[in-house]
């Protein structure tokens, strides 16, 4: 792995999108790049190797993209966290607010590993809301949340304390929009 490689060279900034007044972070451009791709997973990899990590949850959609291969390379379970409505078996489930309404998330309660320690991984971490919901899900089917994975990072729009004391770990951060 090359830890001098940039990934600021892969990530498109996509100014007023969705809305007027937000910078998007779109990592399909990191998607795009094989190169840049395999540097985001082997990074993963060398993050967590001696974290006795047992099996990595994931939230839909973006975040799927990078914690599969992930699990694949590790040969660890991978646990997806959809939006409610998707999955067909006994769910967890969680109400979370966004910025100017409700959301709910839901994980089935068979694939919650008892006692075993999760990754859990978003593409990108802002405000930690979306995070605090699915790691309060895990929790609450019984499993442990010792790490939180993003592979970019808006520390300025992190809510206070949400994911305290999680240590949350990303490959970039940028400090304001
Ligand atoms: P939050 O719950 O506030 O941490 O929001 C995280 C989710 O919203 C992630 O799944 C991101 O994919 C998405 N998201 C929020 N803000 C941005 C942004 N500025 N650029 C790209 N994705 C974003």
């Amino acid at each position: 792995m090359d830890s001098n490689f940039n990934l600021d060279d892969y990530i498109r900034k996509v100014p007023d999108f969705p809305k007027k007044g937000i910078l998007f972070y779109d990592i399909t451009s990191i998607l795009a790049s094989p190169e840049a791709f395999l540097f985001c997973i082997e990074s993963m990899m060398d993050l967590y190797k001696d974290k006795d990590i047992d099996a990595v949850a994931a939230i839909e959609a973006r975040g799927f993209l990078f914690a599969a291969p992930y699990a694949a390379r590790m040969g660890i379970p991978l646990i997806p966290i959809r939006k409610k409505g998707k999955l067909p078996g006994i769910t967890l489930s969680k109400k979370y607010d966004l910025e100017y309404a409700q959301a709910e998330i839901e994980v089935h309660k068979a694939d919650v590993p008892q006692g075993k320690r999760i990754l859990l991984v978003d593409d990108l971490i802002a405000t930690g809301g979306t995070l605090e919901a699915a790691k309060a899900i895990l929790e609450a089917g019984g499993a442990q949340v010792p790490e939180i994975f993003g592979v970019v990072g808006l520390p300025f729009l992190r809510k206070e304390n949400l994911l305290v004391p999680t240590p949350i770990t990303t490959l970039i951060d940028y400090d304001s929009e």
